[in-house]
């Protein structure tokens, strides 16, 4: 039996743990920090000395252009965050009002929001323990006994409504097992809009992901492994939804050198030369800070291998993870011993917290529809997050 006395001395122990990994440190160890250490200020100074700090400048086509590169797609359009890259992503892949879309319970609110602010309803499927992403074959068990194929596409037999989308989504740089996923979406016939939001870097397979999906969204949020202050983009190797999210994002705005004509009713989402500078020498450092994020989750494997009662959380074989934020993992029986972790952890200024509460425990999306969540209500209870930035690697 778990007592509260044997849930002191885990919480004792990953204490110690962790303060081996993240070296001795007066102040509050976080989760995440965002580290400038290298043409941000020169960038970001042409952008003032030139006055291009806005809407045009040259920055936003030479990130977006690095972005696609370095994500091995054809296109990326970049905008404000991640939360409206999705929403446009989704929108322009053809979830529209009426719809449903698939994407884990297990998730970041923005993921489920996106689906709102398209016009759809979020439909919750299933968590999977190796990876903590979406399981495709939960997934495949739920559409043969929830949707049925109609003229238009996958339906929702309960609800009648059509399954537009699927929305994968790669946790904490883990990937997703898109293979199977793949092999669904084309089965079903229901294209994959990747939210890539926290994998920039990871790979699939040799794939990076936010390659895989008809479209994929980037965020460059403070906390994320690379930062514009605010910031997101959306990948596509498909020039017509390149060229459709160019222009949705820019007011639809028919190019011309004076006349102001806009072709439809759409958005201002397009990113400020100013943080493209930033995103433009931040990507610079993308593959050491990928370095260095992996020789912090190497010192967290080393430091909890021999632990009873959690894991430190693995990349799979075949998979290649950024390890944006390490995650523990407590044992099924040890779940009760997670606050008690977190408030010694916190206590000791090592910022550490709790997995997402489920989208489905949010007050607006209660009564959104859901697969059996049985392996997310587990996870939900049974999984943290430890101090991750990559200055740690050189922590002694
Ligand atoms: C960060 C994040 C987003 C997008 O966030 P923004 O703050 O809008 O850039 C979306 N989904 C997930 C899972 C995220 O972690």
């Amino acid at each position: 039996m778990i007592t509260e006395v044997n849930s002191q001395r885990l919480a004792e122990d990953i204490v110690r743990r962790v303060r081996k990994v993240v070296g001795k440190s007066k102040d509050m160890i976080p989760l995440h920090i965002p580290e400038f250490t290298g043409r941000e200020w020169e960038l970001v100074k042409n952008c003032l000395d030139t006055g291009w700090v806005s809407y045009a400048g040259s920055y936003v086509d030479e990130f977006e252009k690095d972005l696609a590169e370095f994500c091995g797609v054809k296109y990326s359009v970049a905008v404000v965050n991640g939360t409206v890259a999705l929403h446009i992503a989704l929108s322009i892949c053809g979830v529209s009002h009426g719809d449903e879309v698939l994407l884990p319970a297990l998730t970041f609110v923005a993921t489920a929001n996106a689906v709102a602010h398209a016009g759809a309803t979020p439909h919750f499927v299933d968590a999977c323990e190796e990876t903590l992403g979406l399981d495709p074959k939960a997934l495949r068990h739920h559409l043969e006994e929830t949707a049925t194929m109609g003229p238009n596409g996958a339906v929702n037999r309960k609800t009648g409504r059509r399954i537009a989308a699927i929305v994968p989504m790669h946790a904490f740089g883990f990937p997703v097992d898109m293979e199977p996923l793949l092999e669904l979406s084309s089965e079903w016939n229901i294209p994959i809009v990747e939210d890539s939001t926290e994998s920039l870097g990871s790979t699939y397979r040799g794939r990076p992901c936010g390659s895989f999906g008809l479209m994929g969204t980037l965020s460059f949020n403070g906390n994320k492994i690379i930062t514009t202050g605010g910031g997101g983009a959306l990948l596509t190797d498909n020039e017509a939804l390149a060229k459709r999210a160019k222009h949705l994002t820019t007011t639809a705005k028919r190019p011309h050198r004076w006349e102001f004509f806009h072709d439809e009713i759409a958005y201002n989402y397009r990113l400020p030369n100013i943080n493209a500078a930033l995103g433009c020498a931040q990507l610079e450092q993308l593959p050491s800070r990928i370095e260095a994020k992996r020789r912090v989750a190497e010192r967290y494997a080393v430091a909890f291998a021999d632990l009873n009662g959690a894991r430190i959380l693995k990349e799979q074989p075949g998979s290649f993870a950024n390890y944006w934020l390490n995650a523990l993992i407590f044992d099924h029986d040890r779940a009760t011993t997670r606050d008690a972790v977190l408030a010694a952890l916190n206590d000791s200024g090592l910022m550490a917290r709790p997995i997402w509460t489920l989208m489905h425990r949010l007050p607006m999306y209660a009564d959104a529809p859901r697969a059996d969540l049985t392996v997310s209500e587990s996870l939900a209870s049974r999984v943290i997050n430890l101090p991750s930035s990559a200055y740690l690697a050189g922590a002694t």
